[in-house]
């Protein structure tokens, strides 16, 4: 079995770390909305992968996070005067609604951010120690100058990518790259005890910890939709990889975008459809169809016909 590699831009034999076995870590939802037809691809498409690896044979550990403390869950907890925790188990409970609608099988561990803390503090505390990360006004940073490997899994090197940074006006860190491994809290925010004080984790951190918990410092295949790859993914390799020394993941495998009617889905494009709205129109199956009826990494335009017609296929199907 061959994969395309984000990492070597090639296909490769898949050759797994132990013999028959697989581990299998996938970016989860920020659960702070309904999930979006655009996040029904990666859910399908890598249920499929794990369904045909243990078809094939292989043990598979597959591991999907939350991520269940983050900017845009505290703006909307404040905006419906509620607490953060509120709107988190709303979002998970609506999560399952639709991925069982899509029948997605539940992973092997669904952690969460916020019950992963430990770890977190335990890697950032490394990552200052080896000199990879520093503290600023209760806030911890990674400089990615530091780590030899920054931009090999998004092909681009690290001049590039500096060019393009900025230290906005009250940021307090170094370089313009450097990232948020944690955040002191704001007043109101949820927080967390730390050496650094009260705070919380930024978003790239949750993945390594993670993943290093329930996996170990290095597993078989690393996933997600396209947008993750920079910088949510190329910032995880560089935490893990310099806090534990190994590689990190030896696949990583990305879906391609969902445009709609040929446009890139956006919010503010207002071509923005949720599983949930097109599942009371369609039913749930069409869309999982539509999910892996392409290939994994070409780009899928949705339109009511793209769903018409998966809808159309199952019924002579099930007739058939
Ligand atoms: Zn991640």
């Amino acid at each position: 079995m061959k994969i395309f590699n984000t990492l070597t831009r090639q296909k490769e034999e898949f050759v797994p770390i132990k013999e028959g076995e697989a581990k299998i870590y996938a970016c989860g939802p920020t659960v702070y909305n309904f999930i979006h037809i655009g996040n029904a691809r990666p859910i399908c498409v890598f249920d499929t992968l794990r369904r045909y690896l243990e078809y094939r044979g292989y043990k598979v550990t597959f591991v999907q996070n939350f991520t269940d403390v983050d900017d845009k869950i505290i703006r909307k907890a404040n905006e419906e005067g509620v607490d953060y925790t509120d709107i988190t188990k709303k979002y998970i409970e609506e999560f399952w609604t639709d991925v069982k609608g899509l029948n997605f099988r539940e992973a092997d561990i669904h952690p969460k951010a916020t019950e992963n803390i430990e770890k977190i503090i335990e890697i950032v505390s490394g990552l200052i120690e080896k000199g990879y990360a520093y503290e600023a006004d209760g806030d911890v940073y990674f400089t990615p100058s530091k780590f030899d490997g920054y931009g090999k899994l998004s092909h681009q090197p690290l001049e590039d990518l500096q060019a393009g940074a900025r230290i906005m006006v009250g940021e307090v860190k170094r370089e313009p790259m450097d990232f948020a491994l944690w955040k002191a809290a704001k007043p109101g925010e949820p927080y967390w005890d730390s050496p650094w004080g009260k705070g919380r984790p930024g978003w790239h951190i949750e993945c390594s910890a993670m993943v290093n918990r329930y996996l170990g410092e290095t597993i078989d295949i690393h996933c997600g939709g396209q947008d993750l790859i920079f910088p949510h993914h190329e910032n995880e390799i560089a935490q893990s990889e310099c806090y534990t020394g190994k590689p990190f993941a030896n696949y990583w495998m990305h879906n391609g975008f969902i445009t709609v009617d040929k446009v890139k889905m956006a919010k503010s494009a207002g071509n923005f459809f949720t599983v949930r709205d097109v599942a009371e129109k369609f039913g749930y199956e069409p869309i999982r169809l539509l999910m892996i009826s392409t290939q994994y990494r070409s780009p899928i335009d949705y339109s009511f016909d793209a769903i018409e017609q998966c809808k159309a296929s199952l019924t002579r199907l099930y007739n058939c």
